[in-house]
């Protein structure tokens, strides 16, 4: 037997043959993949309707995810909801809840920490940690809609970490979040964050998924970018564009550009400028969120003049841009702030 096999990464596939291995029958895989992946048990005692002596063997011989809950923050404008959780390993994950009209949208974290440098960024600090498995992504969708108590429609990979740089288990997530026996979230439901690590970039592509990625570019020309992102420096920002314009030959999505504005740094005329330069031809999408500045450095938010003015030059030349809606901004502080001050405490 495999002692130790993470049991909540399986595929529905792969759990039948473990079942048969122990000389169980079929339908016990489907039970069990059930009770993991649509009733979302905590555990295995919450298995009714597998017998004692086979729930006491799993939980002997195959470790069973199950985040817990540490901290909530509610948002007073919003309702959108932080939670912090923690791994069974002692290391501490945020993933957010946001309520929208279209559905219920849920941002999760892909790896404890992460390498990739971007200087506005709280995550970075540290360093990396680990990558997460795709069970502990899948459990922080589980984990919230059993707080909440309510369907997730939208999983956008935006929270801690690179998705890219944790490629294989983030397949092996959007495999299993969106199958039919499962969660059954439509792939284009799911958004995938990054910083531009280009022949991750490429290869996901290849799969041909129907997810929307969405990159980081955050500088409108190649030294900007590298002024705020140490990515860059083995990126041209003409490859990662590039790799942009593959993606959409291969999937049809078209892809959407994250753009913090950091007052003085990219916000300016010639920056509009470029950037339009930059994406022109491209089907795309820029999303323009004014930089959340985080204690540990000293960029600070473009002025609200600056950002309406960045978005009407944009128009003019017809490309689709929205400023992204703040969500719970009264509890938020940027991305990885949470993990980072329970971090601090401890
Ligand atoms: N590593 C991935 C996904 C995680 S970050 C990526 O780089 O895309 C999710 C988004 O939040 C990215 O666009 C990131 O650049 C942005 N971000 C991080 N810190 C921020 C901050 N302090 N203010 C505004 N955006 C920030």
């Amino acid at each position: 037997m495999n002692k130790g096999t993470d049991i909540k990464s399986l595929s529905m596939d792969e759990l039948r043959l473990e079942t048969e291995k122990m000389g169980e029958k079929a339908f016990r895989a489907k039970q069990l993949y059930e009770w993991m992946h649509v009733k979302l048990a905590r555990d295995y005692d919450e298995m009714t309707n597998i017998p004692k002596h086979l729930r006491e063997s799993l939980a002997r011989e195959y470790p069973y995810t199950s985040l817990k809950e540490v901290t909530v923050q509610v948002s007073k404008i919003d309702g959108t909801r932080k939670y912090l959780f923690a791994l069974s390993d002692g290391n501490y994950v945020e993933s957010v809840w946001m309520q929208y009209h279209h559905g219920n949208s849920v941002c999760i974290s892909s790896q404890v920490g992460c390498r990739m440098g971007c200087r506005f960024c709280a995550s970075t600090i540290g360093g990396l940690e680990r990558n997460l498995t795709p069970a502990e992504m899948l459990d922080q969708i589980y984990a919230i809609s059993k707080s909440t108590g309510e369907r997730v429609s939208n999983v956008v990979v935006m929270g801690t970490g690179e998705p890219l740089d944790n490629y294989d288990n983030l397949l092996r997530f959007i495999h299993m979040a969106t199958d039919e026996n499962g969660l059954n979230i439509s792939q284009r439901n799911i958004t995938v964050s990054t910083c531009g690590i280009v022949e991750n970039m490429r290869r996901l592509a290849d799969e041909k998924l129907q997810i929307t990625l969405a990159l980081s570019l955050h500088g409108s020309t190649q030294e900007k970018r590298r002024e705020l992102m140490p990515v860059a420096d083995k990126y041209d920002i003409n490859q990662v564009i590039a790799a942009c314009r593959y993606y959409y030959e291969q999937t049809g999505r078209r892809v959407t550009f994250e753009y913090s504005l950091v007052g003085g740094v990219n916000d300016t005329d010639a920056d509009a400028e470029n950037l339009c330069r930059l994406v022109g031809g491209l089907n795309c999408h820029i999303n323009l969120i004014p930089v959340n500045p985080i204690q540990e450095r000293d960029f600070v938010a473009s002025e609200r003049s600056d950002v309406l003015n960045f978005k009407n030059k944009l128009e003019r030349k017809h490309i689709n841009v929205t400023i992204r809606r703040e969500m719970g901004k009264d509890i938020d502080g940027a991305c990885g702030q949470l993990r980072r001050r329970k971090h601090l405490e401890i």
